[in-house]
């Protein structure tokens, strides 16, 4: 199965894509001013009870369509974020090893 932008499932014998997805590396440093929220064109990111939460698939949508995407990490003017490879893996979103 070859997994595009549109199609999430299946396993990871034949096609494996990878893409740059934010995650919160400082967690002290935010607070939670929400630029990030608002600089994602995907709204990919929301916050849940106390943490930034990411929708991988919308995130990963705007990766295969249009290239890298840094536009949540430039938000943070504290340098909270960093852009970390995942990858689909039977069936699921994972972090790259
Ligand atoms: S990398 Fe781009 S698409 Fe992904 S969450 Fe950040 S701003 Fe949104
Ligand atoms: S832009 Fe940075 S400081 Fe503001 S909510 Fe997002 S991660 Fe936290």
């Amino acid at each position: 199965m070859i997994v595009d932008s549109t199609s999430y499932g299946g396993d990871d014998t034949e096609t494996v894509k990878k893409f740059l997805s934010p995650v919160l590396k400082i967690i002290p440093a935010c607070h939670k001013c929400r630029a990030c929220v608002h600089a994602c064109r995907e709204y990919a990111i929301v916050f849940g009870l106390s943490d930034l939460e990411v929708d991988r698939k919308k995130c990963a949508t705007r990766y295969f369509k249009n290239g890298e995407c840094i536009d949540c990490a430039a938000a943070c003017h504290l340098g909270a974020i960093a852009l970390e490879w995942f990858e689909f893996k039977n069936g699921k979103i994972i972090p790259c090893d």
